[in-house]
């Protein structure tokens, strides 16, 4: 493959990946319906079982639905949720950590 269409196949991949996520990509954890308070309160109880159990790597994210579902978190927004993180590189527990200064931006302020 030449450089031009090795760019084209690149933007190619982009656009499709944009388009798969295009109902979560740039939106806020707020528009999901989650506050930046509970969203942080996730992020550091998958910290705390990540440093226990270590990740899976599996897509499927075993840690995180599990932590969303004790947070009683509906399930339709821990779906959305978990999209976004992917969308920002979350694709299993340890890189939702990775990323969550991505996905969450700042942490709150008291
Ligand atoms: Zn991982």
């Amino acid at each position: 493959m030449d450089k031009a269409n090795k760019t084209k196949k690149i933007k190619e991949i982009n656009a499709n990946f944009k388009e798969q996520y295009k109902d979560v990509a740039d939106k806020t954890v707020e528009e999901l319906g989650l506050s930046k308070e509970t969203a942080w309160d996730f992020y550091n109880k998958v910290l705390t079982l990540l440093d226990k159990l270590g990740c899976s790597d599996k897509r499927e994210k075993p840690i995180s639905r599990k932590v969303l579902d004790g947070m009683g978190i509906p399930e339709d927004v821990a779906n959305q949720f978990l999209r976004l993180c992917e969308y920002h590189g979350g694709i299993c527990d340890c890189k939702i950590c990775m990323y969550a200064g991505e996905v969450l931006k700042d942490e709150p302020t008291e």
